[in-house]
């Protein structure tokens, strides 16, 4: 078979583009804010496409986290337009607007990627061009990351416009990156994270070249900030497919770029899969539970179960555990308290009944969670059933009689209003 050559000079291909009658996405599925955005900049003469993730998770039958807009308008012209406007961000400049309360919608200005000689002379002025070169449709939809997210919904026509092959990869159900996945990897190595996220939270295929472009460029995801990474990591709990993108890292070989000193281990997937499906029955996931059940396995291993370790050895062995990951991603003190909290609770719980200090620990704060932990631990191992079973009967009961009122109460309010000043019993105190 030959290819057709092809000529540099032509011009580039036509975006496939749907008419309305087409497509399924009705003005209705449109959050109104946003609606109201992309009516106003159309009205004084721009372009207004709803774009990115809200496109491609209407177009699947999805309900959009969020409805982002793009536009021919600069961020300074989107300001004059609102009076409800804020621009923010250095690095990726963009206009918020505000409609009530905590309805926020943002407007960014199409982009391209940055040319050599776009950029200035001095390159620790690099990053304040580089995602800040304002471009056209064509170009904004080729700097994205996958074919799927870089559709775009134009307010004026009511159609889907197609730069990039995204309705074909999306009919196909398979997640393509946009270019060559080496280059657009190694341009931003979070971008093998989100490749790994995408197709396990819409359960598409992952395009063989951008799987073997991971295998190749996993080291650089070590280089990548590691805020990002750490809000990408949350990204996947919130998303309930931790368990599963770790288990695809650990098989392309990214995660021990990813997570330096992260086991990885079946039990520890395990573990995941079932924190996913917690949070999927709509428990909020919290970081210091995520650290606690990406961290217990290691913990365990460091403290086995065994009579002459002390509840003091088991804080300072979860401090240990904890320590490398919450230092290199500048995790609050408050979250690694409570994370290890969790993993002492942990150590508590599997020792069974009858320790001393035991109806303290029955009042603390983090004990139903740490219960909560060990549970799924239980059913994923197998082990400690009979020691749940004795847990879960005298928190029932504690539970049962709580409305009564006790004498203790008043034993205890120092120890509460000691809490209260210092460390945080909830909450993120870091953010
Ligand atoms: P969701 O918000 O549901 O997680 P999303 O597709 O909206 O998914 P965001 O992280 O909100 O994802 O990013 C918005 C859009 O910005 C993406 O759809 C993509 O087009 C573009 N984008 C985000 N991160 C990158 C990146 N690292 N490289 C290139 N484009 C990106
Ligand atoms: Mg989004």
């Amino acid at each position: 078979m030959t290819l057709p050559q092809k000529d540099p000079s032509a011009p580039p291909p036509e975006p496939v583009i749907l008419p309305r009658s087409e497509h399924p996405i009705s003005r209705k599925q449109i959050d109104e804010g946003s609606l109201k955005v992309l009516y106003r900049l159309s009205r004084n003469g721009h372009l207004a496409y709803l774009v990115g993730g809200s496109v491609r998770d209407l177009l699947l039958g999805r309900t959009p986290k969020d409805f982002d807009v793009g536009t021919d308008a600069t961020p300074n012209r989107v300001k004059k337009l609102f009076r409800n406007c804020f621009l923010v961000g250095r690095r990726f400049r963009l206009a918020h607007i505000r409609f009530g309360g905590d309805n926020l919608i943002e407007v960014a200005t199409f982009r391209r990627q940055a040319r050599p000689e776009d950029l200035p002379e001095d390159p620790a002025e690099h990053f304040m061009v580089t995602e800040n070169v304002f471009g056209t449709p064509r170009e904004d939809a080729f700097r994205r990351d996958f074919t799927i997210n870089a559709l775009f919904y134009d307010i004026k026509t009511f159609s889907i416009i197609d730069y990039v092959g995204g309705l074909e990869d999306l009919q196909a159900r398979r997640l393509r990156v946009i270019g060559n996945p080496l280059v657009r990897f190694t341009e931003d190595p979070v971008r093998m994270l989100r490749a790994l996220e995408f197709a396990a939270r819409l359960d598409f295929s992952l395009d063989e070249a951008v799987r073997s472009a991971i295998s190749l460029r996993a080291p650089l995801i070590a280089e990548a900030a590691p805020a990002r990474i750490r809000e990408e990591i949350m990204e996947l709990f919130r998303h309930q497919v931790a368990g599963k993108v770790l288990r695809s890292a650990q098989g392309l070989a990214l995660l021990p770029h990813l997570l330096a000193g992260f086991g990885g281990d079946s039990a520890t997937f395990e573990l995941l899969d079932q924190v996913d499906a917690r949070t999927a029955q709509g428990v909020a996931i919290d970081e210091p539970f995520a650290l606690a059940a990406l961290y217990l396995s290691r913990f365990l291993r460091t403290c086995p179960q065994d009579e002459q370790l002390m509840v003091t050895d088991a804080v300072r062995l979860a401090g240990l555990v904890l320590a490398p990951h919450c230092s290199y991603f500048h995790v609050a003190h408050g979250i690694r308290h409570q994370a290890r909290e969790l993993l002492v609770g942990f150590f508590r719980l599997r020792r069974g009944r009858g320790h001393r200090g035991e109806r303290r620990f029955l009042q603390h704060p983090m004990t139903p969670q740490a219960l909560e932990l060990f549970s799924l631990w239980s059913k994923t191992s197998g082990q400690f059933g009979e020691v749940l079973e004795a847990w879960n009967q005298i928190l029932n009961q504690a539970e049962e009689s709580s409305p009564q009122p006790k004498k203790k109460t008043t034993r205890r309010r120092p120890r509460r209003s000691r809490r209260g000043r210092g460390k945080p019993s909830g909450g993120n105190p870091g953010n």
